[in-house]
């Protein structure tokens, strides 16, 4: 026990950021307008902030890059992707475990990083994530080691990719074949989901009244920091309409059309409100029309919910 202690690191007084990337940062390879500007000031206060992506494709290294070339200067701490969740909730869950991997560089890099090797003949999981490689004899053995015994594993259930020409098949297009064909249900990670939720804000060092999540998807994103009782900032920059918000139980805590508009309207005034209104509440509780609202996700919580829980006490 005490050993686990000493592995926590300490958690930040500061205000901390999940900022997902697509839609927020950039479209395609177009920075959004006053995304590079936030991010300075973030840098510059000495903000804990985070890059929190469900797209699995590339390493930390790798965004770190394509950030640089929008002008956008960070380090690789500053990246976390689903990939990363994923791989380290395993290595807790099973340590020195196989998998079968229908996935790229970041994926492959981060279940090496933790101790995991691929195996292509009797894999303890079959993992998915995001790639352009897929191909009909790749899911055919995910399908033969699923049926075999192996654990199904989504580093994401989002259906599409959004790609300059339009949208690719997603990883979770990928993932409902091999369900279908296995009749098997996949334990999916990546935002919403309260296990890559909760270890982004381990990575970050906040607790989840001083966690903001600014994000241009509802069902993930905004969902994601719903459940855990973060304050959530919803930017109309990348897929979701105004319109549409009347379609969704749950609520963003505020709405501006981009991430540049949190600048000009005094990022750290309204923080301080938010922290003022954050500081009444506890941590979020199963019984929570948040969590009824939440649907699916609700039972998954529990376990995360539990450590989040620890982390407040
Ligand atoms: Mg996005």
């Amino acid at each position: 026990m005490l050993a686990t202690l000493q592995n926590v690191p300490p958690l930040s007084t500061k205000t901390g950021f999940l900022i997902d990337m697509d839609g927020v940062i950039y479209r395609g390879h177009k920075p959004i307008r006053g995304a590079a500007e936030l991010i300075a000031r973030l840098l510059e206060e000495e903000y804990p902030f985070l890059f929190l992506t469900n797209n699995s494709q590339r390493s930390r290294r790798d965004i770190q890059l394509r950030l640089k070339r929008m002008d956008i200067c960070v380090e690789e701490r500053h990246v976390f992707t689903c990939a990363m969740a994923t791989a380290r909730f395993l290595a807790r869950q099973n340590p020195g475990g196989t998998a079968y991997v229908i996935g790229e560089g970041g994926l492959l890099n981060a279940l090496h990083v933790n101790g995991y090797a691929v195996d292509d003949l009797h894999p303890d999981y079959v993992i998915v994530g995001e790639g352009k490689t897929l191909n009909m004899d790749m899911l055919e053995k995910a399908v033969t080691f699923v049926n075999a015994g192996a654990r199904l594993i989504a580093t994401n259930m989002d259906p599409n990719c959004p790609t300059e020409r339009g949208m690719r098949p997603g990883c979770g297009a990928i993932v409902r074949a091999i369900e279908a064909a296995t009749g098997r249900t996949a334990l999916a990670l990546g935002k919403p989901s309260p296990i890559t939720m909760c270890e982004a804000a381990r990575e970050l060092g906040t607790p989840p009244e001083r966690t903001v999540v600014i994000g241009d998807t509802m069902e993930t994103d905004i969902l994601g920091g719903v459940q855990l009782g973060f304050s959530t900032v919803l930017v109309l920059s990348g897929g979701t309409r105004r319109s549409e918000l009347n379609e969704f139980a749950y609520r963003p805590t505020h709405v501006v059309k981009s991430i540049g508009d949190l600048l000009e309207r005094d990022l750290f005034g309204t923080i301080a409100a938010w922290r003022a209104a954050a500081a009444r509440c506890a941590c979020p509780q199963s019984s929570s029309p948040t969590w009824v609202a939440a649907g699916r996700w609700a039972v998954e919580a529990a376990t995360p919910q539990a450590f989040l829980a620890q982390r407040c006490s």
